[in-house]
């Protein structure tokens, strides 16, 4: 066996049925499939066939970290994983979730590049590995701890305060389809209901130390010169923030005086920020987040940050007076987490108390969102009264604590209306009879449902046919950053924008101003793949999506181009595989093409363009979204066209080589991605 550098050469395999733990080695994925996603996805096509239901015990939980994973990387502390979906809607397919915080790089210490979960425990277990041990323990004493409790109890009982925890709460016990993994504070495996199928085998949470260290096959002299150039260039999340007073007023991310700095004792002047000079550039994530968290800003302490991250773009905050409902005082958000109950009558212990008890019962506020929207349009149009809830809507006048705490427990316990939320937003609202009402934008405005059973994270009508493509060929929620991050959050202005769009997809056309959309071209289909590749590549390395790739840079030297080979540079470096940027995007391609065969799998059709790549009708019509939690910026404006995205479709089928009726990849395809086992088995 070759001594592989960068990959740590193992992934664990363990069964929970018969108790057995193997270790696979990593080289028979790699470098074909890079890491993390590719890796994941490739087990899921060799192992688990297309009749298997999320929660069966065939059903495999695949955690993959990558060849970055605990190097000094910036943003490498990620964890991929891919399995069997209960959250996807109407089809239960093959997807993946990815998570921060520190637990990535201590599996990688332990000196692993994954496990592969299988199988279903006869009781409540738990996972433990302190490097070369692992064991499955009795986990019986935790079932029903939230995850915050729980983790404290499984790191005390590995003995080492280092030990890092994932663990599912009360929702994943519980099989809510939307459940998430938590670890530490806040971080989440989010999208995709990995927390219910944690919670189908029985496993409360799985906890990690290791002591090991990682070989690269590159010097730390090297890998740091690599690093301190992509941090000059990122300087702040999202793709390069251009500094005021050059970046526009758009940009969420400018500094603001009298800020402190991780807590630190000494409040800064941020006032002009100089792109090189880090520190400061990092202080506009921590006022990112003090703008976004609204009401919630006065109780921001400080930042943090995932392994090996310069942006530390999560906030602690501490709410004293939550301890007399019994809630955790101190948490972390970041994003959505922060502000997914806010009305403006709500206080601000109503907002914490939602917050902490997504993260502490282990549910996902992006469809919790929509039901909150959903619930009030059904209670104010008298579909649905107070008594049949059994959730006091009124108490939303007196400040909502009452209302959320209250919802938030019935979906985590499956008691009541909560049993039919937890079903998710599709599947629960086609139950209630008003799923046609939210699929034509007629439930209320914020009910923004979009393809396979998600909200909009990022609303095709702000970001055109672009983001369309990237939700159709997708098969979730595609959470990519790099057009909102270039259009909206980098503060640029939109014509040194289209300049950086017309280098990187070959035409000022690619990118259209915010809630503008003009006809589409063919730049944009190419945008969409660079978005689709450069995916994978994030999920595979793996880093995080909200600092790579990096399009834009701060220098206006650079004309505020950033450098998409970074993520190559650091491959090649850490693994000694040496590979060009172009390289590792034909990688990316490869595992997006078998991304698309494990979905025709899943679906049981190659024909996934009518079924599968389709929008809601509301995406065609205008966008009226006021609320702070949408995903329409820019007002009322058209939606898309019907006609004209049918074209953007099969012109990104050509674009792939794909079938262009189907949506299907053609033989010739993969035979030349290298997969003609692929296609035999698709029988292409
Ligand atoms: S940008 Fe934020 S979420 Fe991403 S790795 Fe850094 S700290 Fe974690």
């Amino acid at each position: 066996m070759v001594e592989l550098k960068g990959w740590a050469g193992k992934i664990l395999r363990i069964d929970l049925t018969s108790g057995k733990i193997e270790k696979v080695d990593t080289e028979r994925y790699v470098p074909k499939y890079i890491g993390g996603l590719g890796i994941g996805l490739r087990i899921m096509w060799d192992e688990v066939s297309g009749d298997v239901k999320p929660l069966d015990p065939e059903n495999k939980l695949i955690l993959m970290g990558g060849p970055l994973s605990g190097t000094l990387s910036p943003s490498s502390g990620r964890l991929t994983a891919v399995s069997k979906s209960p959250h996807t809607w109407p089809v239960e397919h093959t997807t993946r979730g990815n998570i921060g915080g520190h637990f990535g790089a201590e599996l990688r210490f332990a000196g692993y590049d994954g496990i592969i979960v299988e199988g279903k425990a006869s009781k409540p277990v738990y996972i433990a590995i302190h490097d070369d041990q692992v064991a499955i323990r009795d986990a019986v004493h935790l079932w029903g701890l939230d995850t915050y409790e729980a983790q404290r109890q499984m790191t005390k009982e590995m003995r080492d305060a280092r030990a890092k925890a994932m663990v599912i709460g009360p929702a994943g016990e519980k099989l809510v389809r939307t459940a998430v993994i938590i670890h530490g504070l806040k971080d989440a495996l989010g999208q995709g209901g990995f927390g219910a199928v944690m919670g189908s085998k029985n496993l409360k949470g799985i906890a990690v130390r290791g002591t090991g260290k990682v070989k690269m096959a590159c010097s730390s002299k090297e890998l740091l010169d690599i690093v301190e150039y992509a941090k000059s260039l990122i300087a702040a999340p999202i793709h390069g923030i251009i500094p005021p007073p050059v970046g526009g007023a758009s940009s969420g991310y400018r500094g603001r005086d009298g800020l402190q700095w991780v807590g630190g004792p000494k409040k800064l002047s941020i006032g002009k920020v100089d792109p090189k000079d880090l520190s400061r550039m990092g202080l506009r994530a921590h006022e990112a987040d003090r703008r976004f968290a609204g009401k919630m800003a006065p109780f921001h302490v400080k930042n943090i940050g995932c392994f090996s991250c310069p942006i530390a773009c999560k906030s602690y905050m501490t709410v004293p007076t939550m301890s007399k409902s019994g809630i955790p005082t101190s948490g972390e958000y970041v994003c959505l987490s922060a502000t997914w109950y806010s009305p403006p009558t709500s206080t601000h212990e109503a907002t914490f108390a939602a917050k902490q008890l997504i993260d502490t019962l282990g549910l996902n506020p992006w469809d919790l969102v929509m039901w909150v929207f959903l619930l009030r349009w059904m209670h104010q149009t008298g579909k649905i009264t107070e008594k049949e809830a059994g959730i006091p809507f009124s108490d939303e006048k007196k400040g909502g604590e009452r209302f959320i705490t209250a919802l938030c427990n019935k979906v985590a316990n499956r008691e009541g209306l909560g049993d039919i939320i937890a079903e998710g937003l599709p599947r629960g609202a086609m139950k209630l009879g008003v799923l046609d009402d939210v699929l034509r934008g007629d439930a209320a405005a914020q009910v923004m449902l979009c393809s396979h059973g998600m909200w909009d994270h990022y609303d095709p009508r702000s970001y055109s046919q672009v983001l369309g493509l990237t939700w159709v060929m997708d098969n979730r929620d595609p959470n990519r950053h790099e057009y909102p991050g270039m259009a909206l959050f980098s503060g640029a202005k939109i014509e040194d924008v289209k300049q950086v769009a017309k280098g990187l997809y070959g035409s000022e056309n690619a990118i259209d101003p915010i809630g503008k959309i003009t006809p589409y071209h063919p730049s944009k289909g190419k945008f969409a793949i660079s978005i689709d590749h450069h995916g994978i590549i994030k999920d595979s390395l793996p880093l995080c999506d909200w600092v790579f790739p990096v399009v834009l840079s701060p220098h206006a030297e650079r004309k505020y181009m950033g450098d998409m080979s970074i993520e190559s540079k650091l491959f090649s470096a850490v693994t000694g595989v040496k590979w060009s940027e172009q390289e590792l995007e034909k990688a990316a391609e490869r595992s997006w093409n078998l991304h698309r065969a494990v979905t025709i799998r899943d679906w049981k059709t190659v024909n996934l363009r009518e079924g599968h790549d389709w929008l809601p009708d509301v995406y065609f019509g205008s966008a009226t979204q006021t609320m702070a939690v949408s995903t329409v910026v820019g007002g009322a404006g058209g939606g898309l066209d019907r006609q004209d995205f049918e074209t953007a479709k099969t012109d990104y089928y050509r674009q792939r080589g794909w079938d262009e009726k189907t949506g299907a990849p053609t033989r010739k395809t993969l035979e030349e991605l290298d997969l003609k086992d692929v296609a035999d088995k698709l029988k292409l």
